[in-house]
């Protein structure tokens, strides 16, 4: 059995739908949803994610760190992982620049690992 997880969403439990309303016979109260699959692994619905945001958004964008400059696609910085299927149906990872169309092969286990990247300078 998979474990529940707490939706993130601030007033989750102010929304009064059925599956909110837990407990004793004469003890219910409307209460955060727990699942075990949630939107972005955190939230029960868009309504909660959106809540979340504009509760917190400015103040974690301030936390991670603020847009203070115009970014420019480059080159250098045109680097995306993508997939493909080839003519046998497997699928193909690679590396992709988006401004010269300049394709590196990858193995799905660099794809799936957030922290590879290719060393190109
Ligand atoms: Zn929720």
């Amino acid at each position: 059995m998979s474990e529940l997880k707490l939706c993130q969403g601030p007033s989750c439990h102010t929304y009064k739908t059925k599956d909110r309303l837990k407990g004793m016979k004469d003890n219910k109260t409307y209460q955060t949803r727990r699942r075990s699959n949630l939107l972005f692994d955190e939230f029960c619905s868009m309504t909660c994610y959106n809540d979340w945001f504009n509760e917190y958004g400015t103040r974690a964008i301030d936390h991670f760190g603020r847009t203070t400059e115009v970014k420019h696609l480059t080159e250098k910085n045109a680097w995306q992982k993508t997939y493909d299927w080839n003519t046998t149906g497997n699928t193909v990872y690679v590396y992709r620049n988006g401004i010269t169309k300049e394709e590196r092969p990858l193995t799905r286990e660099q794809y799936k690992d957030n922290n590879y990247t290719l060393n190109i300078s």
